[in-house]
Protein backbone atom coordinates (compact mmCIF):
# COMPACT_ATOMS: atom_id res chain seq x y z
CA UNK A 1 0.00 0.00 0.00
CA UNK A 2 1.39 3.10 -0.89
CA UNK A 3 1.95 5.93 1.80
CA UNK A 4 1.46 9.61 1.09
CA UNK A 5 3.47 11.89 1.87
CA UNK A 6 2.63 15.09 3.76
CA UNK A 7 3.56 18.38 2.09
CA UNK A 8 6.68 19.59 2.93
CA UNK A 9 5.58 22.56 4.75
CA UNK A 10 2.76 20.36 6.60
CA UNK A 11 5.44 18.42 8.37
CA UNK A 12 7.08 21.46 9.63
CA UNK A 13 3.42 22.46 10.68
CA UNK A 14 2.60 19.08 11.96
CA UNK A 15 6.07 18.95 14.20
CA UNK A 16 5.20 23.14 15.64
CA UNK A 17 1.75 21.73 16.79
CA UNK A 18 2.72 18.73 18.72
CA UNK A 19 5.21 20.73 20.37
CA UNK A 20 4.54 23.69 20.94
CA UNK A 21 1.20 25.16 20.26
CA UNK A 22 -0.40 23.26 23.33
CA UNK A 23 0.76 23.99 26.54
CA UNK A 24 -0.92 20.99 28.10
CA UNK A 25 -0.91 17.30 26.71
CA UNK A 26 -4.55 16.74 28.40
CA UNK A 27 -6.25 19.07 25.76
CA UNK A 28 -5.82 16.50 23.20
CA UNK A 29 -8.97 15.04 24.88
CA UNK A 30 -10.69 18.30 24.76
CA UNK A 31 -9.92 18.75 20.83
CA UNK A 32 -10.98 15.11 20.02
CA UNK A 33 -14.14 15.02 22.13
CA UNK A 34 -15.01 18.92 20.10
CA UNK A 35 -14.66 16.95 16.86
CA UNK A 36 -17.26 14.16 17.97
CA UNK A 37 -19.40 16.76 19.07
CA UNK A 38 -19.06 18.92 16.12
CA UNK A 39 -19.69 15.06 14.19
CA UNK A 40 -22.99 14.73 15.67
CA UNK A 41 -24.15 18.56 15.30
CA UNK A 42 -23.32 18.00 11.64
CA UNK A 43 -26.00 15.43 11.78
CA UNK A 44 -28.48 17.15 13.63
CA UNK A 45 -28.10 20.24 11.48
CA UNK A 46 -29.00 17.94 8.54
CA UNK A 47 -32.44 16.68 10.12
CA UNK A 48 -33.10 19.85 10.32
CA UNK A 49 -33.68 19.89 6.98
CA UNK A 50 -33.87 16.65 5.51
CA UNK A 51 -37.12 14.73 6.25
CA UNK A 52 -36.00 11.41 5.36
CA UNK A 53 -33.60 11.94 8.92
CA UNK A 54 -34.81 11.72 12.18
CA UNK A 55 -32.47 13.34 15.01
CA UNK A 56 -33.35 11.44 18.06
CA UNK A 57 -31.06 12.25 20.77
CA UNK A 58 -30.99 9.44 22.32
CA UNK A 59 -29.11 7.69 19.55
CA UNK A 60 -25.95 10.41 19.77
CA UNK A 61 -23.57 10.27 22.11
CA UNK A 62 -19.70 10.13 22.63
CA UNK A 63 -17.68 7.12 24.21
CA UNK A 64 -13.96 6.64 25.34
CA UNK A 65 -12.98 3.25 25.76
CA UNK A 66 -10.07 1.93 27.89
CA UNK A 67 -7.63 -0.88 27.46
CA UNK A 68 -4.81 -0.74 29.34
CA UNK A 69 -3.37 -3.85 28.38
CA UNK A 70 -2.61 -2.62 24.96
CA UNK A 71 -2.38 0.94 26.00
CA UNK A 72 -5.15 2.38 23.26
CA UNK A 73 -7.53 5.24 24.30
CA UNK A 74 -10.62 5.16 21.70
CA UNK A 75 -12.73 7.83 21.19
CA UNK A 76 -16.07 6.78 19.48
CA UNK A 77 -18.52 9.18 17.89
CA UNK A 78 -22.13 8.50 16.36
CA UNK A 79 -21.49 11.50 14.27
CA UNK A 80 -22.01 12.35 10.58
CA UNK A 81 -19.00 10.45 9.75
CA UNK A 82 -16.00 10.67 6.92
CA UNK A 83 -15.88 9.54 3.62
CA UNK A 84 -12.51 8.75 1.92
CA UNK A 85 -12.38 12.27 0.44
CA UNK A 86 -13.21 13.56 3.88
CA UNK A 87 -10.04 11.78 5.28
CA UNK A 88 -8.00 12.60 3.20
CA UNK A 89 -9.20 16.43 3.00
CA UNK A 90 -9.56 17.09 6.76
CA UNK A 91 -7.36 15.05 8.41
CA UNK A 92 -4.28 14.76 5.46
CA UNK A 93 -3.85 18.70 4.97
CA UNK A 94 -3.46 20.31 7.89
CA UNK A 95 -4.96 23.83 9.28
CA UNK A 96 -7.89 22.55 6.76
CA UNK A 97 -11.22 22.60 8.54
CA UNK A 98 -14.09 20.40 7.25
CA UNK A 99 -15.92 22.22 10.01
CA UNK A 100 -15.60 25.44 8.76
CA UNK A 101 -16.38 24.14 5.25
CA UNK A 102 -19.65 22.82 6.18
CA UNK A 103 -20.82 25.86 8.21
CA UNK A 104 -20.26 27.83 5.21
CA UNK A 105 -21.68 25.50 2.55
CA UNK A 106 -24.64 25.14 4.57
CA UNK A 107 -24.70 29.01 5.12
CA UNK A 108 -25.11 28.57 8.63
CA UNK A 109 -24.62 31.83 10.17
CA UNK A 110 -26.64 31.86 13.69
CA UNK A 111 -28.11 28.18 15.20
CA UNK A 112 -25.16 26.16 15.23
CA UNK A 113 -22.45 25.08 18.33
CA UNK A 114 -19.97 23.71 15.64
CA UNK A 115 -16.68 24.12 17.66
CA UNK A 116 -14.03 23.65 15.00
CA UNK A 117 -12.45 26.07 12.88
CA UNK A 118 -8.66 25.98 12.55
CA UNK A 119 -8.16 22.92 11.24
CA UNK A 120 -5.48 21.89 13.44
CA UNK A 121 -6.94 20.36 16.46
CA UNK A 122 -7.15 16.85 15.52
CA UNK A 123 -3.08 17.00 15.23
CA UNK A 124 -2.59 17.39 19.04
CA UNK A 125 -3.79 13.47 19.28
CA UNK A 126 -0.34 13.29 18.56
CA UNK A 127 1.07 14.82 21.98
CA UNK A 128 0.00 11.69 23.63
CA UNK A 129 -0.25 8.78 21.21
CA UNK A 130 2.60 7.30 18.61
CA UNK A 131 -0.09 5.50 15.97
CA UNK A 132 -3.09 7.32 15.42
CA UNK A 133 -5.84 5.18 13.60
CA UNK A 134 -9.24 6.72 12.47
CA UNK A 135 -12.08 4.23 11.17
CA UNK A 136 -14.87 6.67 9.95
CA UNK A 137 -18.31 5.79 7.95
CA UNK A 138 -20.24 9.06 6.31
CA UNK A 139 -23.74 9.40 6.73
CA UNK A 140 -25.40 7.93 3.75
CA UNK A 141 -22.93 5.67 2.94
CA UNK A 142 -22.15 1.53 3.61
CA UNK A 143 -18.26 2.16 2.80
CA UNK A 144 -15.80 2.46 5.82
CA UNK A 145 -11.89 3.93 5.38
CA UNK A 146 -9.22 3.73 7.80
CA UNK A 147 -6.77 6.79 8.06
CA UNK A 148 -3.78 5.90 9.94
CA UNK A 149 -0.30 8.00 11.05
CA UNK A 150 2.56 7.90 12.99
CA UNK A 151 2.82 11.31 12.73
CA UNK A 152 5.26 13.72 10.61
CA UNK A 153 6.40 10.96 8.05
CA UNK A 154 2.52 10.25 6.88
CA UNK A 155 -0.62 8.65 6.67
CA UNK A 156 -2.19 5.94 4.80
CA UNK A 157 -5.86 5.47 4.01
CA UNK A 158 -7.63 2.07 2.94
CA UNK A 159 -10.97 0.12 3.06
CA UNK A 160 -12.62 -1.69 6.33
CA UNK A 161 -15.52 -2.65 7.83
CA UNK A 162 -17.56 -0.93 9.76
CA UNK A 163 -20.92 -1.88 11.07
CA UNK A 164 -22.39 1.93 12.02
CA UNK A 165 -22.11 5.44 10.76
CA UNK A 166 -20.09 7.33 12.38
CA UNK A 167 -15.72 7.35 13.70
CA UNK A 168 -13.62 5.53 16.33
CA UNK A 169 -10.39 7.33 16.96
CA UNK A 170 -7.77 4.94 18.05
CA UNK A 171 -4.57 6.20 19.91
CA UNK A 172 -1.79 4.28 20.43
CA UNK A 173 -0.79 5.84 24.02
CA UNK A 174 3.02 6.74 24.54
CA UNK A 175 5.21 4.60 26.52
CA UNK A 176 6.09 6.87 30.00
CA UNK A 177 9.56 7.81 29.99
CA UNK A 178 11.40 9.77 32.76
CA UNK A 179 10.68 13.15 31.79
CA UNK A 180 6.61 12.40 30.43
CA UNK A 181 4.15 10.50 31.82
CA UNK A 182 1.60 9.18 29.66
CA UNK A 183 0.01 6.42 31.56
CA UNK A 184 -2.18 8.51 33.18
CA UNK A 185 -3.93 8.88 29.88
CA UNK A 186 -5.19 5.19 29.93
CA UNK A 187 -6.49 5.81 33.73
CA UNK A 188 -10.66 6.48 33.90
CA UNK A 189 -10.24 8.76 37.02
CA UNK A 190 -8.12 11.15 34.91
CA UNK A 191 -9.97 10.77 32.07
CA UNK A 192 -13.02 11.28 33.96
CA UNK A 193 -11.22 14.54 35.39
CA UNK A 194 -10.03 15.94 32.18
CA UNK A 195 -13.60 15.44 30.29
CA UNK A 196 -14.96 17.38 33.30
CA UNK A 197 -12.24 20.26 33.08
CA UNK A 198 -12.76 20.68 29.06
CA UNK A 199 -16.12 19.17 28.01
CA UNK A 200 -18.72 19.14 30.49
CA UNK A 201 -21.21 20.83 28.84
CA UNK A 202 -20.91 19.68 25.22
CA UNK A 203 -24.43 19.13 24.95
CA UNK A 204 -24.43 15.22 24.01
CA UNK A 205 -23.48 12.56 26.28
CA UNK A 206 -19.71 11.56 26.90
CA UNK A 207 -20.31 8.22 28.10
CA UNK A 208 -17.44 5.49 29.87
CA UNK A 209 -16.82 2.32 31.32
CA UNK A 210 -16.68 2.71 34.93
CA UNK A 211 -14.99 -0.25 37.36
CA UNK A 212 -15.72 0.08 40.93
CA UNK A 213 -16.61 -1.75 43.64
CA UNK A 214 -20.06 -0.30 46.12
CA UNK A 215 -21.62 -1.90 49.13
CA UNK A 216 -23.93 -4.94 48.04
CA UNK A 217 -27.48 -4.22 48.31
CA UNK A 218 -29.46 -5.88 51.17
CA UNK A 219 -26.31 -6.62 52.69
CA UNK A 220 -24.15 -5.07 55.78
CA UNK A 221 -20.98 -4.05 54.81
CA UNK A 222 -20.19 -6.19 51.70
CA UNK A 223 -18.74 -4.79 48.81
CA UNK A 224 -19.05 -5.94 45.20
CA UNK A 225 -17.12 -5.43 41.99
CA UNK A 226 -19.58 -3.33 38.93
CA UNK A 227 -18.50 -1.95 35.62
CA UNK A 228 -21.01 -0.10 34.04
CA UNK A 229 -21.55 2.70 31.49
CA UNK A 230 -21.49 6.07 32.89
CA UNK A 231 -22.35 9.39 31.59
CA UNK A 232 -19.64 11.47 32.98
CA UNK A 233 -20.37 15.18 31.45
CA UNK A 234 -22.94 16.77 33.22
CA UNK A 235 -24.48 18.55 29.49
CA UNK A 236 -25.64 21.47 31.61
CA UNK A 237 -24.30 24.49 30.02
CA UNK A 238 -22.20 26.63 32.80
CA UNK A 239 -24.07 29.41 32.99
CA UNK A 240 -27.11 27.75 34.21
CA UNK A 241 -25.01 26.17 36.78
CA UNK A 242 -24.70 27.78 40.31
CA UNK A 243 -21.98 30.38 40.92
CA UNK A 244 -20.57 28.98 43.91
CA UNK A 245 -19.95 25.71 42.13
CA UNK A 246 -17.91 27.40 39.89
CA UNK A 247 -14.24 27.98 40.15
CA UNK A 248 -11.96 30.48 38.14
CA UNK A 249 -10.48 28.05 35.47
CA UNK A 250 -13.99 26.97 35.17
CA UNK A 251 -14.81 30.33 33.47
CA UNK A 252 -11.24 30.50 32.11
CA UNK A 253 -11.95 27.12 30.52
CA UNK A 254 -15.47 28.01 29.11
CA UNK A 255 -13.57 30.93 27.29
CA UNK A 256 -11.33 29.12 25.44
CA UNK A 257 -13.64 26.61 24.64
CA UNK A 258 -15.89 29.27 23.02
CA UNK A 259 -12.68 30.64 21.22
CA UNK A 260 -13.41 34.15 22.71
CA UNK A 261 -9.83 34.47 22.75
CA UNK A 262 -6.98 32.49 23.33
CA UNK A 263 -5.64 35.12 26.33
CA UNK A 264 -6.63 34.48 29.62
CA UNK A 265 -9.48 37.05 30.57
CA UNK A 266 -8.69 39.86 33.13
CA UNK A 267 -12.21 39.45 34.54
CA UNK A 268 -15.32 37.50 34.46
CA UNK A 269 -18.62 38.33 35.64
CA UNK A 270 -21.14 35.92 36.05
CA UNK A 271 -24.96 36.87 35.80
CA UNK A 272 -28.28 35.18 37.08
CA UNK A 273 -30.89 38.02 36.51
CA UNK A 274 -34.74 37.54 37.50
CA UNK A 275 -35.71 41.08 37.72
CA UNK A 276 -37.69 42.69 34.96
CA UNK A 277 -35.87 40.25 32.45
CA UNK A 278 -34.67 37.07 33.27
CA UNK A 279 -31.61 35.95 31.67
CA UNK A 280 -28.27 34.34 32.35
CA UNK A 281 -24.76 35.46 30.73
CA UNK A 282 -21.50 35.47 31.12
CA UNK A 283 -19.15 38.37 30.21
CA UNK A 284 -15.27 38.63 29.90
CA UNK A 285 -13.19 41.26 29.74
CA UNK A 286 -9.91 39.88 27.45
CA UNK A 287 -6.47 40.25 28.67
CA UNK A 288 -5.02 41.82 25.03
CA UNK A 289 -6.23 43.22 22.63
CA UNK A 290 -7.61 41.23 19.48
CA UNK A 291 -5.64 41.81 16.77
CA UNK A 292 -8.31 43.37 14.80
CA UNK A 293 -9.94 45.41 17.49
CA UNK A 294 -9.17 48.26 16.08
CA UNK A 295 -9.96 48.17 12.27
CA UNK A 296 -13.26 47.54 10.45
CA UNK A 297 -13.61 43.79 10.17
CA UNK A 298 -13.55 43.45 14.07
CA UNK A 299 -17.71 42.75 15.00
CA UNK A 300 -18.85 43.88 18.36
CA UNK A 301 -21.63 41.43 19.48
CA UNK A 302 -22.37 38.34 22.45
CA UNK A 303 -23.82 34.99 21.78
CA UNK A 304 -27.26 34.83 22.21
CA UNK A 305 -28.92 31.92 23.70
CA UNK A 306 -32.77 31.06 23.77
CA UNK A 307 -32.75 28.40 26.34
CA UNK A 308 -29.89 27.03 25.57
CA UNK A 309 -29.99 27.52 21.94
CA UNK A 310 -27.90 29.39 20.09
CA UNK A 311 -29.78 31.65 18.16
CA UNK A 312 -26.92 34.25 17.09
CA UNK A 313 -23.32 34.09 16.81
CA UNK A 314 -22.72 37.90 17.75
CA UNK A 315 -25.34 39.98 18.76
CA UNK A 316 -24.19 43.46 18.50
CA UNK A 317 -27.24 45.11 20.13
CA UNK A 318 -26.16 43.48 23.20
CA UNK A 319 -23.07 45.85 23.77
CA UNK A 320 -22.42 49.59 23.31
CA UNK A 321 -19.98 50.54 20.95
CA UNK A 322 -17.82 51.79 23.75
CA UNK A 323 -17.77 48.44 24.93
CA UNK A 324 -16.89 46.42 22.18
CA UNK A 325 -14.34 44.51 23.54
CA UNK A 326 -16.43 42.47 25.63
CA UNK A 327 -16.88 38.99 24.96
CA UNK A 328 -19.64 36.33 25.94
CA UNK A 329 -22.57 35.27 26.16
CA UNK A 330 -26.26 35.68 27.12
CA UNK A 331 -28.97 33.12 27.60
CA UNK A 332 -32.80 34.39 27.59
CA UNK A 333 -35.79 32.27 28.11
CA UNK A 334 -37.80 35.50 27.46
CA UNK A 335 -36.54 35.50 23.97
CA UNK A 336 -38.99 33.68 21.91
CA UNK A 337 -37.04 31.44 19.21
CA UNK A 338 -38.79 31.85 16.32
CA UNK A 339 -38.06 36.11 16.72
CA UNK A 340 -35.59 37.27 13.42
CA UNK A 341 -32.96 38.80 13.51
CA UNK A 342 -34.58 42.09 12.01
CA UNK A 343 -36.90 42.24 14.94
CA UNK A 344 -34.59 40.97 18.12
CA UNK A 345 -33.52 44.28 17.26
CA UNK A 346 -36.52 46.36 18.57
CA UNK A 347 -37.62 43.36 21.11
CA UNK A 348 -37.72 45.29 24.13
CA UNK A 349 -36.47 42.23 26.00
CA UNK A 350 -33.11 42.59 24.48
CA UNK A 351 -32.84 46.11 25.03
CA UNK A 352 -33.51 45.66 28.70
CA UNK A 353 -31.03 42.98 28.89
CA UNK A 354 -28.28 45.34 27.10
CA UNK A 355 -29.04 48.20 29.69
CA UNK A 356 -28.50 45.91 32.27
CA UNK A 357 -25.43 44.40 30.57
CA UNK A 358 -23.92 47.91 29.89
CA UNK A 359 -24.26 48.58 34.18
CA UNK A 360 -22.82 45.76 34.95
CA UNK A 361 -19.42 46.22 32.53
CA UNK A 362 -19.26 49.36 34.34
CA UNK A 363 -19.61 48.26 37.69
CA UNK A 364 -16.73 45.30 36.72
CA UNK A 365 -14.73 48.02 35.08
CA UNK A 366 -14.46 50.35 38.64
CA UNK A 367 -14.13 47.94 40.99
CA UNK A 368 -11.17 46.58 38.74
CA UNK A 369 -9.60 50.28 39.01
CA UNK A 370 -10.19 50.52 42.73
CA UNK A 371 -9.64 46.72 44.20
CA UNK A 372 -7.02 45.79 41.24
CA UNK A 373 -5.48 48.97 39.80
CA UNK A 374 -2.85 46.61 37.67
CA UNK A 375 -5.75 44.81 36.22
CA UNK A 376 -7.19 47.82 35.38
CA UNK A 377 -3.89 49.53 33.60
CA UNK A 378 -3.42 46.60 31.51
CA UNK A 379 -7.56 46.61 30.65
CA UNK A 380 -6.40 50.16 29.71
CA UNK A 381 -4.00 49.73 27.68
CA UNK A 382 -5.92 47.07 25.87
CA UNK A 383 -9.00 49.09 25.48
CA UNK A 384 -8.84 52.20 26.58
CA UNK A 385 -8.79 54.07 23.71
CA UNK A 386 -12.23 52.60 22.83
CA UNK A 387 -13.65 54.38 26.28
CA UNK A 388 -12.04 57.58 24.93
CA UNK A 389 -13.64 57.11 20.97
CA UNK A 390 -16.58 56.53 23.53
CA UNK A 391 -16.40 60.31 24.94
CA UNK A 392 -16.25 61.82 21.65
CA UNK A 393 -18.45 59.24 19.53
CA UNK A 394 -22.17 60.40 19.76
CA UNK A 395 -21.28 64.28 20.41
CA UNK A 396 -20.36 63.15 23.71
CA UNK A 397 -23.63 61.56 24.53
CA UNK A 398 -21.96 58.70 27.12
CA UNK A 399 -19.71 60.93 28.30
CA UNK A 400 -21.06 59.95 32.00
CA UNK A 401 -20.76 57.10 31.74
CA UNK A 402 -17.10 56.72 31.28
CA UNK A 403 -15.47 59.71 31.93
CA UNK A 404 -14.45 58.25 35.17
CA UNK A 405 -13.17 54.91 33.42
CA UNK A 406 -10.48 57.30 31.74
CA UNK A 407 -6.96 57.85 32.53
CA UNK A 408 -4.28 59.93 31.30
CA UNK A 409 -0.20 59.93 31.61
CA UNK A 410 0.24 62.18 34.72
CA UNK A 411 3.65 64.68 34.72
CA UNK A 412 3.53 64.51 38.49
CA UNK A 413 2.94 60.48 39.08
CA UNK A 414 4.51 59.57 35.86
CA UNK A 415 2.17 56.86 35.05
CA UNK A 416 -1.81 57.12 34.68
CA UNK A 417 -3.93 58.42 36.71
CA UNK A 418 -7.68 58.96 36.40
CA UNK A 419 -9.04 62.80 36.45
CA UNK A 420 -10.64 62.05 39.99
CA UNK A 421 -7.21 61.58 41.00
CA UNK A 422 -5.65 64.71 39.40
CA UNK A 423 -8.55 66.72 40.37
CA UNK A 424 -8.44 65.58 44.29
CA UNK A 425 -4.33 66.47 44.59
CA UNK A 426 -5.03 69.47 42.84
CA UNK A 427 -4.01 73.00 44.91
CA UNK A 428 -6.40 75.08 45.80
CA UNK A 429 -5.12 78.52 43.67
CA UNK A 430 -5.67 76.02 40.89
CA UNK A 431 -8.04 77.15 38.52
CA UNK A 432 -7.84 74.86 35.37
CA UNK A 433 -6.59 71.03 35.04
CA UNK A 434 -3.96 71.31 32.46
CA UNK A 435 -2.94 69.10 29.53
CA UNK A 436 -0.45 69.25 27.11
CA UNK A 437 -0.82 67.17 23.96
CA UNK A 438 1.83 65.99 21.60
CA UNK A 439 3.39 62.44 19.49
CA UNK A 440 5.04 61.49 22.57
CA UNK A 441 5.99 61.41 26.34
CA UNK A 442 9.36 62.52 25.38
CA UNK A 443 8.28 65.24 23.51
CA UNK A 444 5.57 66.64 25.70
CA UNK A 445 8.27 66.82 27.80
CA UNK A 446 10.44 69.45 26.08
CA UNK A 447 7.33 71.51 25.31
CA UNK A 448 7.92 75.25 26.42
CA UNK A 449 4.57 75.41 26.92
CA UNK A 450 4.92 72.86 30.02
CA UNK A 451 7.17 74.81 31.74
CA UNK A 452 5.63 77.45 33.68
CA UNK A 453 2.67 74.81 34.80
CA UNK A 454 5.14 73.00 36.04
CA UNK A 455 7.04 75.79 37.63
CA UNK A 456 4.04 76.74 39.26
CA UNK A 457 3.93 73.05 41.11
CA UNK A 458 0.66 71.78 38.94
CA UNK A 459 0.41 68.49 37.32
CA UNK A 460 -0.21 67.92 33.56
CA UNK A 461 -1.67 65.24 31.87
CA UNK A 462 0.18 64.30 28.87
CA UNK A 463 -2.29 63.55 25.51
CA UNK A 464 -0.31 61.38 23.49
CA UNK A 465 -3.44 59.69 21.66
CA UNK A 466 -4.60 61.69 18.43
CA UNK A 467 -8.23 61.17 20.17
CA UNK A 468 -7.26 62.40 23.52
CA UNK A 469 -7.83 66.03 22.95
CA UNK A 470 -10.95 66.10 20.84
CA UNK A 471 -12.25 63.72 24.00
CA UNK A 472 -11.58 66.21 26.69
CA UNK A 473 -13.45 68.82 24.58
CA UNK A 474 -16.73 66.69 25.15
CA UNK A 475 -16.56 66.59 28.66
CA UNK A 476 -15.48 70.17 28.72
CA UNK A 477 -15.17 70.11 32.56
CA UNK A 478 -14.69 67.31 35.41
CA UNK A 479 -16.26 68.28 38.78
CA UNK A 480 -16.25 71.93 38.14
CA UNK A 481 -12.80 71.97 36.57
CA UNK A 482 -12.10 73.24 33.09
CA UNK A 483 -9.55 71.55 31.21
CA UNK A 484 -7.04 73.92 29.73
CA UNK A 485 -3.71 72.99 27.07
CA UNK A 486 -0.72 74.31 28.06
CA UNK A 487 -0.35 76.17 24.72
CA UNK A 488 -3.85 78.00 25.15
CA UNK A 489 -3.72 81.56 25.68
CA UNK A 490 -4.99 82.30 28.56
CA UNK A 491 -3.50 79.91 31.56
CA UNK A 492 -4.80 81.88 33.98
CA UNK A 493 -1.96 81.59 36.26
CA UNK A 494 -1.37 84.80 37.97
CA UNK A 495 1.85 86.36 36.98
CA UNK A 496 4.60 86.32 39.81
CA UNK A 497 4.98 90.26 39.74
CA UNK A 498 8.09 90.37 38.88
CA UNK A 499 8.76 91.55 35.89
CA UNK A 500 11.01 89.45 33.71
CA UNK A 501 8.62 90.05 30.99
CA UNK A 502 6.46 92.51 30.80
CA UNK A 503 4.15 93.01 27.96
CA UNK A 504 4.70 93.67 24.39
CA UNK A 505 4.87 98.12 24.94
CA UNK A 506 6.80 97.66 28.13
CA UNK A 507 9.43 95.46 26.66
CA UNK A 508 11.08 98.13 25.03
CA UNK A 509 11.35 96.22 21.90
CA UNK A 510 8.26 97.32 20.38
CA UNK A 511 9.92 97.70 17.08
CA UNK A 512 10.97 93.80 16.80
CA UNK A 513 8.10 92.98 17.48
CA UNK A 514 6.30 95.25 14.40
CA UNK A 515 9.02 93.61 12.46
CA UNK A 516 8.12 90.32 13.37
CA UNK A 517 4.43 90.99 13.19
CA UNK A 518 5.26 91.75 9.59
CA UNK A 519 7.06 88.94 8.10
CA UNK A 520 5.41 86.18 9.74
CA UNK A 521 2.33 88.21 9.03
CA UNK A 522 0.96 85.45 6.78
CA UNK A 523 1.75 82.37 9.62
CA UNK A 524 0.71 83.44 12.35
CA UNK A 525 -1.77 86.11 13.76
CA UNK A 526 0.42 87.67 16.12
CA UNK A 527 3.80 87.90 18.11
CA UNK A 528 3.61 89.11 21.49
CA UNK A 529 6.11 88.87 24.56
CA UNK A 530 5.12 86.26 26.82
CA UNK A 531 5.32 85.84 30.48
CA UNK A 532 5.33 81.80 30.45
CA UNK A 533 8.86 81.19 29.09
CA UNK A 534 11.88 80.45 31.00
CA UNK A 535 14.47 78.77 29.68
CA UNK A 536 13.18 78.75 25.63
CA UNK A 537 13.20 81.59 23.90
CA UNK A 538 9.80 81.22 21.76
CA UNK A 539 6.79 79.26 21.62
CA UNK A 540 3.57 78.82 19.63
CA UNK A 541 0.13 79.36 21.75
CA UNK A 542 -3.50 79.62 20.42
CA UNK A 543 -6.43 81.40 20.99
CA UNK A 544 -10.09 79.57 20.79
CA UNK A 545 -10.93 75.51 20.96
CA UNK A 546 -8.55 74.31 18.19
CA UNK A 547 -5.30 73.93 19.32
CA UNK A 548 -1.90 73.22 17.08
CA UNK A 549 -2.07 69.56 18.07
CA UNK A 550 -5.82 69.45 17.19
CA UNK A 551 -5.41 70.89 13.95
CA UNK A 552 -2.38 68.59 12.69
CA UNK A 553 -4.88 65.85 13.05
CA UNK A 554 -7.82 67.47 11.74
CA UNK A 555 -5.67 67.82 8.31
CA UNK A 556 -4.50 64.53 8.76
CA UNK A 557 -7.89 63.38 8.15
CA UNK A 558 -9.40 61.90 4.87
CA UNK A 559 -11.57 64.36 3.52
P1 LIG B 1 -11.37 21.76 13.41
O1 LIG B 1 -12.13 20.99 14.40
O2 LIG B 1 -10.92 23.11 13.91
O3 LIG B 1 -12.06 21.87 12.09
P2 LIG B 1 -9.58 19.52 13.55
O4 LIG B 1 -8.14 19.39 13.22
O5 LIG B 1 -9.94 19.26 14.95
O6 LIG B 1 -10.01 20.98 13.13
O7 LIG B 1 -10.40 18.58 12.60
C1 LIG B 1 -10.27 18.72 11.21
C2 LIG B 1 -11.48 18.26 10.49
O8 LIG B 1 -11.57 16.85 10.50
C3 LIG B 1 -12.80 18.73 11.08
O9 LIG B 1 -13.12 20.03 10.64
C4 LIG B 1 -13.77 17.69 10.58
O10 LIG B 1 -14.17 17.99 9.26
C5 LIG B 1 -12.92 16.44 10.52
N1 LIG B 1 -13.12 15.60 11.71
C6 LIG B 1 -12.30 15.46 12.76
N2 LIG B 1 -12.79 14.61 13.67
C7 LIG B 1 -13.97 14.17 13.19
C8 LIG B 1 -14.99 13.25 13.66
N3 LIG B 1 -14.88 12.64 14.83
N4 LIG B 1 -16.08 13.07 12.86
C9 LIG B 1 -16.19 13.68 11.67
N5 LIG B 1 -15.29 14.56 11.19
C10 LIG B 1 -14.19 14.80 11.93
MG1 LIG C 1 -11.47 20.33 16.16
Amino acid sequence: MAKKQFKAESKRLLDMMINSIYTQKEIFLRELVSNASDAIDKIYYKALTDDQLVFDKENYYIKLTVDKANRTLVITDTGIGMAKEDLENNLGVIAKSGSLAFKKENEIKDGHNIIGQFGVGFYSAFMVADVVTVTSRALGSDEAFKWESKGADGYTIQPCEKATVGTEITLKIKESTEDDQYDEYLEEYRLKAIIKKYSDFIRYPIKMDVKGQRPKEGSEGELEDYEEEQTVNSMVPIWRKNKNELTQEDYENFYFEKRYGFDKPIKHVHISADGAVVYNAILFIPGNTPFDYYTKEYEKGLELYSNGVLIMNKCGDLLPDYFSFVKGMVDSEDLSLNISREMLQHDRQLKLIAKNIQSKIKGQLQSLLKDEREKYEQFYNSFGRQLKFGVYNDYGMHKDVLQDLLMFYSSAEKKLVTLDEYVSRMPEDQKYIYYAAGQSIDRIEKLPQTEMVSDKGYEILYFTDDIDEFAIKMITKYKEKEFRSVSSGDLGIESDGDDNAADTEESGNKELFEYMNGILSDKVKGVKASKRLKSHPVCLSTEGEVTIEMEKILKAMPN
